[in-house]
């Protein structure tokens, strides 16, 4: 496989952007290679600029659950480009993403439109520091809510793939009422809640962690974070930015059938392009300024550009069959992941719930991050690379998910599959 010229592109880059990318993981350290440029994406296929195809598994991260350049979206966009790129003053098209999401997902009354899903969270956390009064945030290890200074404690994602508890340039003053606890320690939990539990504004949580690998809630450990911030007043916030819209069409709190005072959304919501949001119970959001007095702004957000691609996405995902089919071809990649994985006699574990998958090469359940950081980093690293070599594109990293997009077909799903058979063989 030819890369030369994501090579010299890669080359220029790191000249002008730190480590040549634009957010970490991209750069692809951990797995022992480079990132390759993209020329276009074409449904289920990226073409890098030496012109080599990919059936893609990252998605951009989550947010395209309908492929590259779906005709709804496209066609919404240009709409649009037709009438202006940003106004800074409110259109139809907010509400009216607004109502989609409030009409599939009960916990949520109202909801604000932001640029990001590190926003989204930021501001659920203010939020619920100033609804409560309080100052104390729980989350959980190997979860990653973003960047914002606040929840970069023992975070997922890049963070984990770096190997890094934290970062430098969070003063210790800003994450001193920030606690964190392993994922799925219910026990933890509750012991935590009994001592300080009046003094918890929010407990905030990957309802399905995404960011540190896949990892599932035990059974038992979102109903006891329901229960406990019920009792002690605390408001219990689902980080959806990945599971939203995207594991089933009411989100994960609809799948597990839990419902959080507050919920952050970000990826499929914006249809590929950066939005962010985050909603819940109106007594809460009308906390928010300009009706209550905790502050949150964007100059660029509700941009219509970003509106209309979350309303094409939404209304396209309106079709109950679309979830149907999504879930039904992951669980073939998955269940074929496996076989591969079993006929060639190596340790490795699998789930997913509807388009979002996650596999690890260990033997043991993966119910937390120190669970998941048992993983055989190497032998996931020459997977990578070779089903790279074989046109497949995964996350470069042990600690992320896979996606499927309604736009991969069941011949995507058995070349992949394929390509595993032949790698793992190698591994
Ligand atoms: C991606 C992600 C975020 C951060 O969203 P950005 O748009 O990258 O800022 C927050 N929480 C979860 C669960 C995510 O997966």
């Amino acid at each position: 496989m030819a890369i030369s010229k994501s090579t010299a592109l890669f080359n220029a880059a790191k000249a002008l952007i730190p480590g040549g990318v634009n957010s970490p993981v991209r750069a692809c350290g951990s797995v022992g290679g480079q990132p390759i440029f993209i020329e276009r994406g074409d449904k289920s296929r990226l073409y890098d600029v030496d012109g080599n195809a990919y059936i893609d598994y990252v998605l951009s991260w989550g947010p395209l659950i309908l492929g590259h350049r779906p005709p709804e979206v496209i066609k919404a966009l240009e709409h649009v480009l037709g009438i202006g790129t940003s106004f800074g003053a409110p259109t139809a098209l907010e509400t009216q993403l607004a109502q989609l999401v409030v009409d599939r997902v009960p916990s949520v009354d109202m909801i604000r439109m932001v640029n990001s899903g590190t926003e989204a969270t930021m501001s659920a956390v203010r939020l619920a520091r100033g609804y409560t009064g309080r100052d104390i945030i729980i989350k959980f290890d190997g979860c990653y809510h973003g960047h914002a200074d606040t929840l970069l404690v023992a975070a997922g994602s890049g963070v984990a793939t770096l190997g890094i508890p934290g970062s430098p340039g969070i003063p210790d003053a800003v994450i001193s009422n920030t606690y964190s606890l392993p994922y799925n320690d219910i026990k933890g939990f509750e012991k935590l809640m009994a001592q300080k539990g009046d003094r918890v504004a929010g407990v905030i949580v990957e309802p399905i962690a995404g960011n540190m690998g896949m990892v599932c809630p035990k059974e038992g450990f979102l109903e006891s974070l329901r229960k406990m911030t019920t009792q002690h007043g605390s408001v219990l916030i689902f980080d959806e930015v990945m599971t939203g819209f995207r594991v089933s069409k009411g989100s994960a709190q609809g799948y597990f059938k839990i419902t959080p005072d507050l919920s952050c959304f970000g990826k499929v919501i914006g249809g590929g392009l950066p939005v962010g949001a985050y909603g819940g119970r109106k007594e809460i959001m009308d906390q928010i300024a300009p009706v209550g007095s905790v502050y949150q702004a964007g100059t660029l957000s509700g941009n219509p550009l970003a509106m209309a691609a979350g309303i094409a996405t939404l209304t396209t995902l309106q079709d109950d069959t679309v979830y149907a089919e999504l879930d039904r071809k992951t669980d073939r990649l998955v269940k074929g992941l496996q076989a591969a994985a079993d006929d060639a006699g190596i340790a490795f574990k699998t789930c997913h719930v509807g388009s979002m998958a996650g596999f690890f090469f260990t033997d043991r359940e993966v119910y937390n991050f120190e669970d998941a950081k048992t993983c055989d980093l190497d032998r996931f690293s020459r997977f990578y690379q070779g089903m790279l070599a074989r046109g497949v594109y995964l996350a470069p990293s042990q600690f992320e998910a896979c996606f499927v997009s309604s736009a991969h077909t069941d011949t995507d799903i058995d070349t992949t599959i394929e390509a595993a058979v032949s790698v793992m063989a190698a591994l």
